[in-house]
């Protein structure tokens, strides 16, 4: 098969590469490659102003919420030409998880409220849905908030809640109804994270980043007008969101790029004397990713030329994650593995932006951030719906089992 763009899509990538070649500050972008966990919020809102000054602050969005009315092609040109720009994959707990929502169930008032900041880089997101006890079977949280007057007062705790400590809002699932089924109990609720009662207390991950948090709620009084859509109906909000970035999961971008610093690395590295990608052993192991890159390539393309008229592709989408997750874990491994005793340094998060000199020497530009993003990766495949979780979804929809 050839593939082939028009010569229309061809140069909207050109435009695209160039704007960030411009426009894209190399400090931060060198920041976002090493991937410090979380960036830095000054970084994250620097970079969404950017991006909303060109017209391209949610290229995902309608049209009339400042979207760009790109098609499923463009934004994933859009998307390669971004992660190839080592640009940030945007704040995604707001413009790619709770706006789409907003968009779908939300009040007018809510959606003037809440977007227009969001999209500007002013206001950023957390979403807590995990608890201690519910994370797989979300539907037994047990966060409870209990409407008094005009207000929810809530009561409970979430957990793994990503970038709580750097959010000015969060969307919690909470049960409203202890006395129905209890998926139907749980309700769509909008927090401010400075409010009263609630506590973030940050968990350090296995690489030393701070983005993952406990989030404590002791008698928080919610606004009711702060309820998205119907009470009892959270549920069904949030199977909506899980299930609306259908290509996204499947981590394409991110593993193409990140391949083609594995190849770097092992052009650059040698073992007695000869260059790592020179030797079977290694060559081979790259080759095996690079096909299987390519096989996932080809399904989120086709996916995509699916997606205006697509009838029901969840068993295709966490066949994406399924297989995307862990080749974000199989290219990283394979980085560490090829610079060998380079990948023992610890990098602080502003470090290795100018190495110069003899240190250049010593640590090539593809060293720093290599091993803290393979140990990160770990995570891929537990949250978004961990592997297991992805298999019984396409043992039930796939094959009716
Ligand atoms: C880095 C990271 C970031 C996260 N960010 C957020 C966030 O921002 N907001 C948020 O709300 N949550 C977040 N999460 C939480 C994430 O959604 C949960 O970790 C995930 O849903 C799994 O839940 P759990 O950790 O409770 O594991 P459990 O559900 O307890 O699962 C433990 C193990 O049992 C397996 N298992 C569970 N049920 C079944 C079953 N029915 N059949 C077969 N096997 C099963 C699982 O696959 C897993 O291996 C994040 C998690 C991580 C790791």
């Amino acid at each position: 098969m050839r593939f082939e763009f028009s010569p229309e899509d061809e140069a909207f990538r050109l435009e695209v590469r160039a704007f960030f070649r411009d426009h894209l500050p190399p400090p931060m972008a060198r920041r976002f490659y090493i991937g410090a966990h979380p960036p830095s919020r000054e970084d994250v809102r620097a970079f969404q102003k950017l991006m909303h000054g060109r017209g391209w602050g949610a290229p995902h969005w309608p049209l009339e919420w400042g979207g760009t009315g790109w098609s499923p092609l463009r934004k994933h040109l859009f998307m390669q030409e971004l992660y190839d720009a080592d640009g940030l994959d945007y704040s995604w707990q707001g413009l790619h998880m709770v706006a789409p929502v907003m968009l779908a169930f939300a009040s007018e008032a809510q959606k003037r409220r809440f977007l227009p900041p969001m999209l500007a880089g002013d206001e950023f997101w957390t979403q807590g849905f995990s608890e201690p006890n519910a994370g797989s079977d979300l539907a037994s949280l047990k966060t409870r908030a209990e409407r008094v007057g005009d207000e929810y007062i809530v009561n409970g705790q979430k957990i793994w809640t990503s970038d709580a400590s750097m959010a000015e809002w969060g969307f919690f699932l909470v049960r409203t109804d202890a006395d129905v089924k209890p998926q139907r109990g749980i309700s769509f609720l909008l927090i401010r994270m400075d409010t009263p009662g609630l506590t973030v207390r940050p968990i350090v991950s296995i690489e030393g980043g701070l983005g993952l948090n406990e989030v404590f709620l002791d008698n928080v009084r919610v606004p009711c007008e702060n309820l998205v859509g119907e009470p009892g109906m959270g549920w069904t909000y949030a199977k909506y969101l899980l299930g609306k970035e259908r290509t996204a999961s499947a981590f394409l971008y991110f593993n193409k790029r990140e391949l083609e610093k594995a190849r770097e690395i092992a052009t650059v590295q040698r073992v007695n004397g000869q260059r790592l990608i020179e030797r079977p052993e290694f060559a081979r192991k790259l080759a095996r990713v690079e096909v299987d890159l390519l096989a996932l390539e080809y399904s989120v393309l086709r996916v995509l030329s699916q997606e205006k008229n697509r009838h029901d592709l969840d068993a295709v989408v966490s066949a994406l994650k399924l297989r995307g997750s862990a080749l974000q874990q199989r290219v990283t491994e394979l980085q560490v593995e090829a610079l060998g005793l380079h990948a023992l340094r610890q990098w602080g998060h502003d470090e290795g932006e100018a190495i110069e000199g003899g240190e250049a020497l010593r640590w090539p530009p593809q060293v720093p951030g290599r091993t803290a993003q393979a140990l990160i990766t770990r995570a891929s495949t537990i949250y978004g719906g961990s592997q297991e979780i992805q298999k019984n979804i396409i043992a039930k929809l796939a094959f009716g089992l």
